[in-house]
């Protein structure tokens, strides 16, 4: 049931099997419903959300609800998409963050303005893009970042932090420690640098050049080759239950590297700018054997290990037991635990 309070959209016992890509069966007992700024002082400013404990929800591609959620589900649905300055070294756009980051994607390129075509495709909403600095195809969004605005669940005021302010990292950020669910994300700018740079260092990438001859894609090729290869690679939620990469690619010193190398030589790694190692997590489940397996109705999805998938009416706990089985058999194996990417709640 949905109804007005003091100016709010609210439901009661809300089903969030819609809101989360894995498909996971779980209620909130309250979900509001954020469509402005204004929404967001409403629920600071109420005698009973305003001090409840608070979960902030975009599209749910990237997190595992193993429980009803008791906390007060804010659902980030602000809108709007608009160019703010076009000068002769950069594009600024700003988005409402409960816009698709998708769509923002294809309309940037669609408009002429070139930049954020590699990460096309990667689901969820532009609100929690900053969170854990999507990225893919050799693009982070801190590449592109210029500042976000956030309203703070607890005095309802509003800030805007640049990119120094929002610590980013490899899929992190402050939103993930020090305001993790203290401030909701409510716009995004991004600065889009003119002359257009393609970034196209990925093999994937580099391949399809090959097979096509195109030597200098466009960035409306750059995105379409990006959209095919990742519905060749990655299962669709739509179809088939899952939040994207379930494990961080662990980053190792040269040392760990060498010692696992002169056991497994095939080792998928790549060294980083700071003489650490990163590591295919992928590889390393594969490895072990995950690949196609599965507990109870999740599974390890057969064509890349590092998707955990709901085979069908799949609970949260049996995602999370399946995480848990894969992470003892990886550290047991090579001595390195797996970080969880998704939020579990
Ligand atoms: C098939 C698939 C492929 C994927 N591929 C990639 C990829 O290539 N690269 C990548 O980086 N990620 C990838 N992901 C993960 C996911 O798309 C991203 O993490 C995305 O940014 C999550 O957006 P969301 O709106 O669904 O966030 P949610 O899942 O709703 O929330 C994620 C976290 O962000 C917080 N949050 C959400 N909105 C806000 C807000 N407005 N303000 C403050 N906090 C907020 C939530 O509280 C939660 O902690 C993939 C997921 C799937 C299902």
């Amino acid at each position: 049931m949905s109804h007005p309070l003091v100016g709010l959209e609210v439901e009661q016992r809300a089903s969030l099997r819609e809101h989360n890509s894995f498909g996971l069966p779980a209620t909130a007992r309250t979900l509001v419903h954020l469509r402005s700024e204004t929404d967001v002082r409403r629920v600071v400013d109420h005698p009973v959300y305003g001090v409840a404990p608070k979960f902030i929800l975009g599209g749910g591609s990237n997190v595992v609800l193993t429980r009803d959620v008791d906390a007060v589900v804010l659902k980030v649905e602000i809108a709007g998409l608009r160019l703010l300055e076009e000068t002769a070294s950069r594009w600024l756009v700003e988005a409402g963050a409960g816009e698709s980051w998708h769509d923002l994607v294809a309309w940037t390129v669609r408009q002429g303005w070139p930049g954020l075509e590699n990460l096309a495709l990667v689901p969820g909403s532009v609100g929690a893009a900053p969170v854990q600095n999507i990225g893919a195809y050799g693009l982070e969004l801190k590449d592109r970042f210029h500042s976000l605005d956030a309203v703070d669940l607890v005095t309802g005021r509003c800030v805007t932090l640049d990119a120094a302010q929002c610590h980013f990292g490899y899929r992190d950020s402050v939103f993930k420690h020090q305001l993790a669910g203290k401030s909701v994300i409510t716009r995004v700018r991004l600065a889009l640098p003119r002359p257009w740079q393609p970034v196209l260092g990925y093999l994937d990438l580099e391949r399809r050049m090959t097979e096509t001859g195109i030597e200098a894609p466009d960035a409306q090729t750059i995105f379409d080759w990006v959209c095919s290869i990742r519905r060749a690679k990655l299962p669709d939620p739509a179809t088939i239950g899952n939040a994207g990469s379930f494990f961080k690619n662990p980053v190792v010193t040269p040392e760990q590297c060498r010692d696992i190398i002169g056991r497994d030589p095939e080792i998928v790694h790549y060294p980083l700018p700071d003489g650490s190692v990163k590591l295919a997590a992928g590889w390393l489940i594969d490895a072990c054997g995950w690949k196609g397996k599965s507990v109870g109705r999740a599974g390890v999805y057969d064509k890349q290990a590092l998707v955990l998938v709901n085979r069908g009416g799949a609970s949260g706990a049996e995602v999370v037991t399946l995480a848990r089985a894969i992470q003892e058999s990886v550290y047991g194996r090579f001595g390195i635990r797996l970080e969880p990417e998704p939020v579990i709640w």
